[in-house]
């Protein structure tokens, strides 16, 4: 089968990067002194099995040619790309992070540029094939399965550092979307885990967004949703290294917020005193409101509603019904 093969090649690939990071001139040089400079722990660069594709434009290539992969499998993986009928290596230069399936199987790979990223894009992904397949994907959930029972909880981050600094910090049971849009795949997965989702995404306007878009797909889901901001211009990673892991725990439970709650208070902000943005506010939340539709979540529901009114200041009955109108 395409898959076994497809599986077969990236733990090769795999293989050949974390050897390549952790017993290469090259690797430990321009490597692993950048990532030892942000602060990984060797411990976690070895669990998450980062690694380093060299820069020359044959480095992998050459290696895998000693094995029997085919040409057309090698590009399925996104290892290599074609250029003038050439097979070239397509992360040169790159951090490899390897993405596990939940058997802790590679299916993939995002390669990150070292340092800043000027022109090229920051990250690299693995195209669409067999294994991989972006909208279902939750990276770390390998490693995070066992916290999240335990806790009850699954955090959602955006971003591969982040899951990584994290564990360092001694908190496991986090996953993450891969930027900002988060799909109902996703949180289909997580529901199989959990009915609590702590989304702890970028403090930046692109990361409180993308935290409002996923909100009512999670709620149609039945999950429990609970959203912490990380101060501006910080995401998880740098913030739990500013601060330390002790702070970072606090911080999360002090600034845990009920995710309905809040975006009404994001959305009374901006409507301030004007009365139609007022009352499209109303709207907004009545329809949000009307996603809690699962029968078990009725209790939820009216809570919410009784909480809602109150702070929007509409009447409890007459709000029921805009809610009710909705579904
Ligand atoms: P770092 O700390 O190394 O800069 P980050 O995770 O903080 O990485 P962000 O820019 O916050 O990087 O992006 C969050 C996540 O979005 C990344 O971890 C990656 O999964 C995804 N991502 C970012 N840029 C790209 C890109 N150009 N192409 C594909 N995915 C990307
Ligand atoms: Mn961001
Ligand atoms: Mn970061
Ligand atoms: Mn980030």
């Amino acid at each position: 089968l395409v898959a076994d093969s497809l599986f077969v090649i990236n733990n090769f690939a795999r293989n050949y990067f974390t050897d390549q990071l952790w017993n290469s001139e090259e690797g430990q040089n321009i490597a692993l002194s950048y990532l030892e400079e942000r602060g990984f722990a060797k411990e976690v660069m070895e669990k998450f099995q980062l690694g380093y594709s060299p820069q020359s434009r044959t480095a992998f290539i050459t290696q895998a040619r000693t094995q029997q992969f085919t040409p057309e499998l090698l590009l399925k993986t996104g290892l290599v790309v074609n250029r003038n009928d050439e097979l070239l290596d397509n992360y040169r230069g790159r951090i490899i992070f390897p993405i596990h399936n939940n058997t802790g199987k590679i299916i993939g790979f995002g390669a990150r540029v070292i340092g800043k990223a000027e022109k090229a894009p920051k990250y690299i992904n693995t195209p669409e094939n067999e294994l991989y397949v972006k909208s279902k994907i939750l990276y770390g959930s390998y490693f995070a399965r066992q916290s999240i029972d335990k806790n009850d909880e699954c955090l959602l981050v955006e971003g591969y550092t982040d899951v990584i600094s994290l564990h360092q910090a001694g908190i496991e049971n986090v996953v993450a979307s891969g930027g900002t849009s988060l799909t109902i795949d996703q949180l289909r997965l997580i529901k199989k885990y959990t009915n609590n989702l702590t989304i702890i995404y970028d403090g930046d306007a692109a990361g409180i967004k993308a935290a409002l878009r996923g909100l009512d797909m999670a709620l149609e889901e039945g999950l429990d949703v609970k959203l912490v901001l990380i101060p501006d211009k910080e995401d998880p990673d740098s913030y739990v290294r500013k601060v330390g892991a002790a702070e970072f725990r606090e911080f999360v439970k002090a600034y845990k917020k009920d995710f309905i709650l809040f975006q009404l208070e994001v959305m009374l902000k901006d409507a301030g005193n004007d009365v139609s943005k007022r009352s499209a506010v109303v709207n907004h939340v009545a329809e949000t409101l009307s996603k809690i539709n699962k029968a078990e979540d009725f209790t939820k529901q009216q809570e919410y509603i009784r909480q809602c009114s109150g702070i929007l200041r509409v009447d409890e009955t007459g709000f029921t019904t805009l809610v009710n109108k909705y579904k």
